[in-house]
């Protein structure tokens, strides 16, 4: 337990599911001056984009509504946090005095480098600006133009669905296994509706190049294929911003801030991470908006221990299960345990349409209830973590 109560001013970077929950919270706290920082002076609402691509929603919201009396929104790029001056660089030239940061950046789309032509010509959707780019090429190209989408994942399904019930000719190139995180009955559903929909499912093959109009895939035989593509969109694994190893902070080996179990860095108690860049005792929550309130709420929660001298207490959070949308009208909700492991057991159709567009709008009037009422998010626990591995355990990257 550190006690820090002399001083109580917090930098949130990051203003996403977690960091807004985050900013927040710490209003329960009077006289905590909170400062968010975010490179868009809008919210974006990440699991609407592969919507916002295909036209059929927005993914963008005011931050009026969304944040609490008295939080300052600063428009702008963190660039480093000077642990030793207790400053938060951001890319304008200012620099913010902080006594504790919460790390909320999230996570990014990547294209793998070791792919020739994908840097260039594919577009990953997980980010607001390439998603913008997408949705303004697909306009530009005749509604019968061949859209390759790579990755046979949730975000992958849920783009070539949106795009295939708007009439697009999709191919999705899954690389592996088609929704690896369902059960097969979720995933028999998923294949069924893609299909039905015209949906072209390369289970096995691998995009190893793209063109400027086309892919080529391989199936493992040796045999590679060359596929016409007008546009392709990358949606196979999530980065991290680099931003806590470029501040001298330890990381797990994908850049997430390595932390204990209260979400406080390892290196630093008044840096405190939360949502998909943080990585509790090395062993990461599954990267989701599900968790990232939660996880924005304990952070806050963190803070506030480390203000008041009180011990802050342990990550938990039960899971329930994965939602994927299907288009407008159908959806796959995959129920799991508690710990996320799946369960043969699903609600597909119109049923998990209105599931998921539900979950979709309480995500955001989570963040609105708790810029009313600071401190009224709950959420299940769940059993605690097993015991703790030593981060010496885990592969972690030394800055
Ligand atoms: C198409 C799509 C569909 C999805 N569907 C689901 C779903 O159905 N269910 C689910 O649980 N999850 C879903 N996800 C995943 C979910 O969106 C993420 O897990 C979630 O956004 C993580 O929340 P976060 O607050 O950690 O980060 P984010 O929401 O990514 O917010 C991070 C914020 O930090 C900002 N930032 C980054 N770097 C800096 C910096 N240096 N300085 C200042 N600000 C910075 C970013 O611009 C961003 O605004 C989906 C993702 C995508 C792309």
């Amino acid at each position: 337990m550190t006690q820090h109560s002399e001083s109580n001013k917090v930098v949130v970077i990051g203003g996403g599911y977690a960091g807004t929950v985050a900013a927040n919270r710490l209003r329960v706290r009077a006289g905590v001056d909170i400062t968010l920082v975010n490179p868009r002076p809008t919210f974006v609402d990440r699991i609407r984009l592969h919507q916002f691509v295909a036209g059929t929603g927005d993914a963008t919201l005011d931050y009026g509504t969304l944040l609490g009396a008295g939080i300052q929104l600063a428009v702008d790029s963190a660039t480093r946090i000077d642990t030793a001056t207790r400053t938060v660089r951001l890319a304008s030239g200012r620099a913010l005095d902080y006594d504790y940061v919460i790390y909320a950046v999230g996570s990014t789309g990547t294209t793998p480098s070791s792919v020739p032509g994908a840097a260039e010509f594919a577009v990953p959707i997980a980010e607001f600006e390439p998603a913008r780019r997408l949705r303004g090429r697909l306009a530009e190209l005749p509604p019968d133009a061949p859209v390759t989408v790579v990755g046979g994942g949730l975000t992958g399904i849920e783009t070539a669905a949106e795009l295939a019930e708007q009439g697009r000719t999709v191919t999705l190139v899954c690389g592996g296994t088609l929704a690896p995180s369902l059960s097969a009955p979720g995933r028999r559903s998923v294949a069924k509706w893609l299909s039905g929909h015209g949906v072209a499912v390369q289970e096995a093959d691998v995009v190893t190049e793209v063109r400027p109009d086309a892919v080529v895939l391989a199936d493992g035989t040796g045999a590679d294929a060359v596929r016409p593509s007008a546009l392709t969109v990358w949606t196979a694994g999530f980065g991290v911003p680099g931003l806590a190893a470029e501040s001298g902070l330890r990381t797990d080996a994908l850049g997430r801030l390595l932390t204990d179990e209260t979400l406080t860095s390892v290196d630093d108690d008044r840096v405190v991470a939360a949502g998909d860049a943080a990585a509790p005792s090395g062993r990461p929550l599954r990267m989701s908006c599900y968790a990232a309130g939660p996880l924005g709420a304990q952070a806050a929660d963190t803070v506030l221990s480390h203000l008041a001298g009180t011990e802050p207490a342990g990550v938990g959070l039960a899971f329930s299960g994965s939602c994927v949308s299907l288009g407008r009208r159908a959806a796959v909700r995959q129920l799991a345990r508690k710990d996320d492991t799946v369960v043969n057991v699903y609600i597909g159709g119109r049923a998990g349409a209105r599931i998921k567009e539900m979950s979709c709008k309480v995500a955001v009037w989570k963040i609105r209830r708790e810029a009313r009422k600071p401190g009224s998010l709950i959420w299940p626990k769940g059993a605690p973590r097993p015991e703790q591995q030593t981060p010496a355990a885990q592969e972690i990257t030394s800055p």
